[in-house]
């Protein structure tokens, strides 16, 4: 092995590339990568893009213009500095990155990061690689297993990815186009993959895809498997207590997914499922292929299911076309549901999405008015969540140091961060707490005495 090089990964967007940057910093680590905090002691930055919105693919070409800086000024101390770009814009925009930032050696797309090092290997000197190819091989079959120590450092949560890419091709969305069509893994390679992460101690796994709830792997048994049957099967792996899933699709919610919500207590209560909008016109303008009611109806059977289960979605506001009465008809829908938590966007036109060439496109004002009442409409509805909480006892599976000495934090079973004082309890443990009080961003409690404290944990 040559000598000690470090890399900086920076990712932006979703659950997905947080995963893709461990995976790009274990197919390094071989090479003599380590990784480090800051661009400015680094041999090799991979900014890892997202392209769902315009402002996300324009944060990395001002990016690029730090790194540009920071190249010259470490070029003047002898140091060479390579620069990569991954992840969707990657995919998107291929060879116009180095043609509009020089400062790029490489522009790899999310199927291709098994390459890294063949492909640094080529690039540099002012030879500029391109690979967004979708490769005929399973980039998963490339990539090596990192140590246990990483792993463990890495934290007792763990993203696990089960599925990639989506064959729905909402009329507003760039993820068919950058992340190709719709592939599960195996399920003998997805349970190999969470009995090492439990192996090093990792307690709970959300299971992340683009449209998880698609998932059709293969089984051991050479017959397709639901997601329903392979969390069912991921519930029995030893040292794994907590299971989770995103991002799912209104479309895909079928009975054996509702059934393991009522039958699988390692499968929290915690449900994303994106709506987008409340009003039928504007749902079939974006080809969701569900109604406000199907989704209504929905909530009730997972609801009647897990009758404690926290809800959460994605909202879109100002689709091309989107009147005052449609918006009011997602303002209806997001009352009569009550969600604990969402996250919602203004409309951003994606180059060659159908919608991005619609009519009705509508000025920035009005997207911005809306998705201030919106987010206060949700908000308010996730700070009524939390408050209904004060007062139950749950557990809280302990995550890290808290804010203050001898505080730790950790996640309730419905996904809300926790602090409380961490006397006696132990990072990766399941402790019992009360919860005393709803903070805007986060809950406290009080570990209860003598209460159950589950897998070996120190007693309280
Ligand atoms: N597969 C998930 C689904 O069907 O709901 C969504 C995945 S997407 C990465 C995450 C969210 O980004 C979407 O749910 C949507 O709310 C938002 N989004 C996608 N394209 C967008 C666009 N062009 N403008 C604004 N928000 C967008
Ligand atoms: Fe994009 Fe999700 Fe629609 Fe697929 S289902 S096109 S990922 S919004």
């Amino acid at each position: 092995m040559s000598h000690v090089k470090k890399v900086f990964i920076k990712s932006y967007g979703c659950q997905m590339n947080v995963y893709d940057a461990e995976r790009m910093a274990d197919v390094l680590a071989p090479e003599g990568y380590v990784e480090t905090a800051t661009a400015d002691d680094a041999d090799l930055v991979i900014l890892n893009t997202c392209h769902i919105r315009e402002k996300a693919a324009e944060k990395v070409y001002s990016e690029l213009g730090r790194l540009r800086q920071l190249k010259s000024e470490r070029a003047a101390e002898g140091k060479a500095t390579s620069v990569v770009v991954a992840g969707c814009v990657a995919q998107a925009e291929g060879g116009e990155i180095t043609r509009r930032a020089p400062v790029v050696d490489l522009v790899v797309g999310p199927q291709s990061y098994h390459r890294l090092p063949s492909l640094l290997a080529r690039s540099g000197n002012g030879a500029k690689v391109v690979d967004t190819e979708f490769p005929a091989e399973d980039k998963f079959d490339h990539l090596p297993t990192p140590a246990r120590a990483v792993t463990k450092a890495r934290g007792v949560s763990a993203f696990l990815t089960v599925q990639e890419g989506c064959d729905k091709f909402c009329t507003f969305c760039v993820v068919p186009y950058t992340r190709g069509a719709e592939v599960s893994r195996p399920v003998a390679k997805i349970l190999a993959e969470a009995e090492r992460l439990a192996d090093a101690g990792v307690r709970e796994i959300t299971l992340i895809g683009q449209n998880v709830n698609a998932y059709h792997g293969e089984g051991p048994d050479g017959r397709t498997w639901t997601l329903g049957r392979l969390l069912e099967r991921l519930s029995t792996v030893p040292g794994i207590a907590r299971l989770r899933y995103t991002t799912s699709h209104p479309r895909d919610m079928d009975a054996a997914l509702i059934a393991a919500h009522r039958d699988l207590p390692t499968l929290m209560p915690y449900l994303h499922l994106p709506v987008q909008s409340g009003s039928d016109r504007i749902l079939a303008a974006m080809n969701r292929q569900h109604t406000g009611d199907d989704y209504r109806r929905i909530i009730d059977e997972v609801r009647a299911a897990r009758p404690d289960i926290a809800l959460s979605s994605d909202f879109i506001v100002g689709f091309p076309g989107e009147t005052d009465a449609d918006f009011a008809d997602t303002l209806r829908l997001v009352r009569e549901v009550g969600f604990a938590s969402a996250y919602s966007f203004k409309y951003s036109p994606r180059p060659g999405t159908p919608a991005a060439e619609r009519d009705g496109q509508l000025p920035e004002a009005v997207k911005a008015a809306r998705l201030a009442v919106l987010q206060a409409a949700l908000d308010e509805s996730r700070r009524a969540f939390n408050a209904a909480t004060v007062g139950i006892v749950t557990e809280v599976l302990v995550e890290r140091e808290g804010r203050h000495p001898g505080q730790l934090a950790g996640k309730s079973p419905y996904l809300q961060a926790v602090q409380f004082d961490g006397e006696g309890a132990q990072i990766g443990g399941i402790i019992t707490v009360e919860i005393t009080e709803a903070g805007p961003n986060s809950l406290f409690g009080r570990p209860l005495a003598g209460a159950t404290v589950r897998d070996g944990v120190a007693a309280l």
